[in-house]
């Protein structure tokens, strides 16, 4: 079997030890193995800072935008392979491989050209310089430069691809090496893309460095200009917080966790009229989606109690209708989950949901198109209901990482929506479906401080708009609490947290040359 090699100090390697074998979720196949014992990740992170980060910091933005845009055109031209690996890796029907894939090339072209915009300088101007004395001679002025370290990228398994992608977009631009860590499971299109940017040198030595397999002791080599971005389970940004190395150096973290996210419909949104079927799409959609492992999937539907019956109903008849199989059969509409680990954490999440609610659609018996006979991580969509004010713990602290979501009626107040979704503790992403502004607006003020984006329903931007799950590079993501605290994205927002910001105080002339205005 094919045994895949890491990237680092500027050539492939393979581990020792213990290995990690990287399966078909649909059929169990064996596809490629990974080992990472024996590899010197302290020598690996100092070739990164060393190497990359000089490489990068002597480029222009505009240099580093024509080196994404690179990037973007390499991986675009092996897109079909690329989908192929992902259906095979990761359980992914088509249109979910293509969502990762296109999502990867997406970002990267929408910060090559925020390079191109910034242009030939090499650090960022922060704001309006501001007098500081009797005089305007004595002045301040912001301004933000690459740091000096390493930036650690760990990812979840659901987006191989977009996961890499949109991190190392927002780094390499700000002018910080990638040491990316992919989830073990799912790394085949992680690999190859790396493969792919190496084998078409798209990028300097050291500028994208990959560690396939367990994290080992990675963190502990940690220094005071190195950053850690994380996406995965808080259990995992935990531990990542409280490693010694990154508390004693102030190493920056970011996390991007678990978010319960929920879609309210408002009272205007009667069964059978555009917003309401505008509703069901998006709900359906972001519980089939990857089978629901979208950090951004709708887990909480709230309707307005007098409509919540036959919104329910509607919700059933859609989901009957997604065929779930094996990706490579034909008219399959939903895979398997990931991996058997996420087959089992699935199932005791719907256990633990039904305990507070109804199940009213799935976890019957399931036949999967085209899988072999009692191979594949299959679930069906599952919808569960609460009762009108059930306390339902769960349901608001429980995230089921797979095609699972539950019905919460509220009375049809903004404000009483607002606290049920609050309930969550901080997300991602919440959405509000009406055509009533008074309602979206009283409602925006109750959802946003806690979440990092609040999506506005409306059928005026249902043709345009991709809906609440996906994520766009131009606005940010990342949400309080549960959600881990952190921002990524959001166009040059995104580059903060790679660069040291710096407030230059002096004679305003020697201050405008470095920031280059001409006297
Ligand atoms: P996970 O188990 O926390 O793993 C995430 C990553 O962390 C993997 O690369 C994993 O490597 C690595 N890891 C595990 N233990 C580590 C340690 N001690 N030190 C350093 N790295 C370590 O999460 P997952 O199961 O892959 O992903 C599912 C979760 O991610 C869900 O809860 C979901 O909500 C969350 N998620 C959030 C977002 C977001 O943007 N907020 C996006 C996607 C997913 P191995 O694979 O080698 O174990």
């Amino acid at each position: 079997m094919r045994a895949l090699q890491s990237h680092l100090e500027g050539r492939w390697i393979a581990g020792t030890g213990r290995v990690e074998t990287l399966l078909n979720p649909a059929t169990e196949e064996p596809l490629a193995q990974v080992s990472s014992e024996g590899l010197d990740r302290g020598a690996a992170l100092e070739f990164a800072r060393t190497k990359g980060g000089s490489a990068l910091r002597s480029m222009s933005f505009a240099a580093r935008g024509a080196m994404l845009r690179a990037m973007c055109e390499s991986i675009q031209l092996h897109r079909e392979e690329l989908i192929e690996l992902a259906v095979a890796n990761g359980g992914n029907t088509r249109s979910d491989a293509k969502f990762d894939i296109d999502g990867a090339t997406f970002t990267l072209s929408a910060y090559a050209d925020l390079g191109k915009a910034v242009g030939e300088t090499q650090l960022l101007v922060d704001g309006e310089g501001m007098q500081l004395g009797r005089t305007p001679r004595f002045h301040g002025q912001h301004i933000r430069v690459p740091r000096h370290g390493v930036a650690v990228h760990i990812n979840a398994f659901n987006f191989p691809a977009w996961g890499l992608a949109e991190k190392a977009a927002v780094a390499l631009l700000a002018g910080v090496p990638v040491f990316a860590k992919p989830a073990t499971s799912s790394a085949l299109v992680a690999h190859r893309i790396v493969e792919i940017l190496n084998e078409r040198k798209t990028l300097p030595d050291g500028a994208l460095s990959l560690l396939l397999g367990s994290a080992g002791d990675l963190l502990a080599h940690l220094g005071p200009q190195d950053v850690v971005a994380f996406t995965g389970s808080s259990m995992t940004g935990e531990l990542i917080r409280a490693m010694p190395a990154v508390i004693r150096n102030s190493v920056r973290v970011n996390v991007e966790a678990d978010s319960l996210n929920a879609a309210v419909l408002g009272t205007d949104g009667e069964p059978g009229s555009e917003i309401c079927d505008y509703f069901l799409k998006d709900v359906v959609r972001d519980m089939t989606q990857k089978a629901g492992q979208k950090c951004t999937a709708i887990r909480r539907v709230l309707v307005p109690e007098a409509i919540a019956d036959r919104v329910r109903d509607e919700l059933v008849d859609r989901l009957g209708a997604v065929v779930v199989g094996n990706p490579a059969s034909d008219g399959v509409r939903m895979g398997p989950v990931a991996t058997a680990q996420q087959h089992r954490d699935v199932r005791d999440g719907i256990d633990a949901l039904a305990r507070d609610g109804r199940l009213v659609f799935g976890d019957g018996a399931l036949k999967p198109v085209g899988a072999p006979e009692g191979k594949g991580y299959y679930v069906s969509p599952v919808l569960l209901e609460v009762e009108p004010g059930a306390a339902a713990p769960s349901v608001h602290s429980r995230e089921v990482f797979g095609p699972v979501a539950t019905v919460v009626p509220y009375g049809g107040r903004a404000e009483e929506a607002a606290a049920l979704v609050a309930r969550g503790r901080g997300g991602l992403v919440s959405s509000v479906y009406s055509e009533d502004v008074a309602f979206t607006s009283t409602l925006v003020s109750g959802l946003a401080p806690f979440h990092g984006r609040v999506f506005l329903g409306s059928v005026k931007i249902a043709e345009q708009s991709p809906g609440p799950g996906t994520v766009l590079p131009t606005l940010v993501h990342g949400g309080p609490g549960r959600a881990g605290g952190g921002e990524e994205l959001g166009g040059l927002r995104g580059l903060e947290f790679y660069m040291q910001r710096v407030a230059l105080e002096g004679s305003r002339p020697v201050i405008d040359r470095i920031i280059g205005i001409k006297g």
